[in-house]
Formats: structure tokens, sequence, C-alpha cells
């Protein structure tokens, strides 16, 4: 999988010095469930017993398989899905015409804003899988208009070192950066870690921040801690780094996330995340008589 040979970059520096690591404060295993119409989703974030982590608001890694998907439906308001394809492929649709599909290693990074509704359904007859997160944006931007951005797989920037293969969809990783643009601040990378390799990870302080193992089995925080397993959700104490390892003979894929807390009050009501019960009432109303961002709602059907 990762080459170790880095002859053609002309980057060789130190891991970075991790002064104040952090350690794993608390880890959560994600159960399979029923989710949309016949998918099945391990949900870490937004369990009962992992609420929010401010600033996200959900973690879903989701297997569809046809007939089955998620069929249209709307999100008002004030967060952004984060659409990562795993395997197999995804087309989406909403009801200002924008359509398209995401393949696997595909980024799609949707802000929702004053709303959306769309759907997301299995492009091919095989297995498809692939993570969404969602992200909670501050009361200033909960009613802007929507936006996507977009990066094809080949177009994600990649950097493969040291036996450590990671895909920089957000913030920094060995130095080089992604172009996507967080507005709540937000680092997104997707490492795989060969047998016997050692990461160190700056994490702003002060961000909240998590892994979500894949696949494989990685040491975290000190490195006489426990092993952590395949769906485990890792919640990180405060600190500017992390430390992983792979003591296994297999590869360990992982994600690592963090973010800069909102601090706001969430009140959320299904895919409505608002900072007042008012402005949910508002959503609710405005979805109901296609207004206040619902307008193209009225005469949208996505056709099967
Ligand atoms: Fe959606």
């Amino acid at each position: 999988m990762s080459s170790t040979s880095t002859a053609h970059i002309a980057v060789h520096h130190e891991n970075p010095q991790i002064l104040k690591p952090r350690t794993v404060v608390k880890k959560v295993l994600a159960k399979q469930q029923q989710e949309g119409a016949g998918a099945i989703v391990r949900r870490s974030i937004g369990r009962p017993d992992l609420k929010t982590l401010d600033p996200f608001l959900l973690l879903d890694y989701a297997t569809v398989s046809p007939p089955a998907g998620f069929p249209d439906h709307p999100h008002r308001a004030g967060f952004e899905t984060v659409s990562y394809v795993l395997e197999g492929a995804i087309t989406h649709e909403d009801f200002a015409g924008h359509k398209g599909t995401i393949g696997a290693g595909d980024l799609q990074w949707m802000t929702a804003g004053r709303g959306i509704i769309h759907s997301e359904m299995p492009a091919g007859d095989g297995v498809n899988k692939g993570l969404q997160l969602w992200v909670n944006l501050s009361s200033k931007d909960k009613m802007i208009e929507p936006n996507y951005q977009e990066l094809q797989s080949k177009d994600i920037n990649r950097v493969q070192k040291d036996g450590i293969d990671v895909r920089i969809i957000a913030g920094e990783a060995f130095g080089v950066r992604s172009p996507i643009y967080t507005r709540t601040p937000t680092m997104f990378l997707d490492f795989a870690m060969n047998p016997g390799s050692q990461l160190h990870q700056p994490i702003t302080e002060g961000w909240n921040a998590f892994v979500y193992i894949i696949e494989g089995e990685g040491v975290f925080g000190h490195e006489s801690s426990s092993t952590a397993l395949s769906h485990h959700t890792l919640i990180l104490s405060d600190g500017d780094g992390v430390k992983a390892w792979n003591k296994s003979r297999r590869s360990l894929r992982f994600l690592l996330i963090a973010g800069q807390p909102l601090n706001e009050p969430v009140v959320q009501y299904g895919p409505f995340v608002m900072n007042t019960l008012e402005e949910i009432e508002q959503a609710f109303e405005d979805y109901r008589l296609c207004k206040n961002g619902f307008e193209k709602a009225r005469n949208w059907k996505r056709r099967a």
C-alpha cells in the first residue's frame, strides 16, 4: 500500500515535537443501527453516550446496498455535511439542480446553510461504504447560502512517509495543506499506518479531537495505552498533538478529526440544527411552507 520511497519529495524533517501529548479520555464502540431507508449505520458522534463533540454533531459510517439509501430529506442550517466515500459510489441530487456522483476516495464538503433538500443514493448495484461528518456552524453562519466543495480522489493531497500514508481532507499534515475552506476551523485526516510505524501529529491546542478507527488496531496517546480496534471512537484530551503506534502485523487505518469548539447552545431536531427552539420551529415552518431558503422545494421531486 504505502511506499517508503520518498526520494522525490524534498521533505526530510524529523517527527514534530509534541510537548503536551493528548491522551485517550473516552473510548466508545460505534454499534450498527438502521438509518434512512434500509441503510446500516455505525454512529460514533451523535449516539446517546456521545451526543456531540463541539463543533461536531455526528459521524456515521454507512453501509448501503440498493435499494437502500437516503431518499429526499432536508437539512436546515447551521451545519455542514462532509461525505467521504470508502467503497462504491453515491449519487446525490438537491432541489437546486446540483447533482453528481462521488466515488471511492472522493470528498464532498456541503454547506447546508439556510436549507437544502437532497437525496443520497447508491450509484451501482454493489455494496457502498462511506463516512459522513456533520460540522456545526456558528450562529452568524447558520443562514448562509448553500455551497459545495468537492474533491476527486486524485486531487486530494497525500503524503507517504516512514510507513505512514495520509490523505489530507482538511487542515494540514507533514507540512501539506488541503484546499478545502472550513468555516468552522476543522482538521480531517485519513491515515494508513504500516506495521511498526509511529506517528506524531500536531493538533491545535483547545480544539476538540477524536480518532475513528476504520480498520486494524492501534495504540494512541501513551505507548503503554490499551490497543483500540476498528469502529472505536477515541476522544482525546487537550494538548498540542497526538502520538500513535501500529504495533500489530497488519495495516491500521483511522481518521483523525479535530475542530475549534463553537461554545454555543445547540438545539437539534433531526436534520435541523439551530441555537434556539424558536429557530427550530421557524425552520419547520419554512420547510413546510417552502419559504426562507426552501422556495425551490415547491416543485422539486427527485427522479427515481
Ligand atoms: Fe443528507
